[in-house]
């Protein structure tokens, strides 16, 4: 049975996009500002396509239909985690996504979008957005009106490393000179409060949703003030975990971590990412910027090298 695949990634076009996924990954991204590289996907915005096995050519929504067991038989009628590596040239929107039950019910029957970031480098003085200070949506509605950006949302310095958890209903902005690994639910509902009065090419402005936002910001969640993360001595260390996602970092042949490394996975699947170095994965070399996806019928990653790996799973 088929245990690890190779997908094709696909780019995705934004005004605040950069050219680091060519620069900086290697990847062959169109001209243009690129913003996104949809790594490990199935969401119909962007489904990857298999470039290894048996089942090359196919879609990754393809082998989630058709062949669940693969996937362990897990339920559910789409694949559910996005990965995502973000090059933020300039400021994201300020923004705010649903939960579940608010994108089932608004948008199709979407999944809402529960999301986290791993700052994969950050310009110095870099900083980023998540979480805002009004207790209310009139609260929040006048400081908008009133333009009293400042005031209302919690900025943040960062460093390449930091980690971030963004709940559904968590107002936040990825800034300009940031690149960011974003595991996510497998959505593409976002909400935007502000986008700094930019234009697209053609001159117009990109929508914004403020009715949607103000249903949805959690009025009640109290900011963080800082994303450090401390990553001790184990070269694993988890990052997150909810009922969406766990999500792992894993050090190979750095920090004093061991160069060879073996994890079980017993999961339906799981995502690997290589943000840093180089190596082996199962055998297969993969260096920065290598996505796999491991499936049901493998065990256990066996990493040796010297990178850096975030790995997702249910
Ligand atoms: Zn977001």
């Amino acid at each position: 049975m088929e245990s690890i695949i190779t997908l094709e990634p696909v780019f995705k076009e934004k005004i605040w996009g950069g050219r680091k996924l060519e620069t900086e990954f290697g990847y062959q991204i169109p001209d243009g500002p690129v913003g996104e590289c949809w790594a490990i996907s199935a969401h119909p915005n962007g489904d990857c396509t298999i470039t290894s096995g048996e089942y090359a050519g196919k879609t990754l929504s393809w082998l989630w239909d058709v062949h669940r067991e693969l996937f362990g038989n897990e339920g559910g009628d789409r694949f559910p985690l996005l990965i995502k590596i973000i090059d933020a040239k300039d400021d994201l929107s300020i923004q705010v996504h649903p939960d579940d039950a608010y994108a089932a019910e608004h948008e199709n029957g979407s999944l809402g979008k529960r999301e986290c970031w791993y700052v994969l480098s950050a310009e110095e003085g870099g900083s980023i957005i998540v979480g805002q200070r009004a207790h209310s949506r009139e609260e929040f509605a006048q400081m908008v009106e009133e333009g009293r950006w400042s005031d209302l949302l919690n900025e943040l310095p960062i460093k390449t490393g930091d980690f971030f958890q963004i709940d559904p209903g968590t107002v936040h902005a990825i800034k300009g000179g940031t690149v960011i690994l974003e595991s996510q639910q497998s959505s593409d509902v976002t909400y935007r409060v502000y986008d700094y009065d930019r234009k697209q090419d053609d001159g117009t402005l990109r929508p914004l949703h403020m009715q949607q936002a103000l249903d949805v910001i959690d009025f009640e969640q109290v900011p963080p003030t800082s994303g450090a993360i401390d990553l001790g001595d184990a070269p694993v260390a988890q990052l997150e975990s909810n009922s969406c996602y766990t999500v792992e970092l894993v050090r190979v042949g750095e920090d004093g971590c061991p160069s060879a490394l073996t994890m079980p996975t017993p999961y339906p699947f799981t995502c690997v990412s290589v943000v840093e170095g180089e190596g082996t994965c199962c055998g297969m070399p993969v260096k920065k910027g290598s996505h796999l996806l491991a499936l049901s019928a493998c065990d256990e990653l066996a990493f040796e090298g010297a990178m850096t790996v975030v790995t997702s799973h249910l």
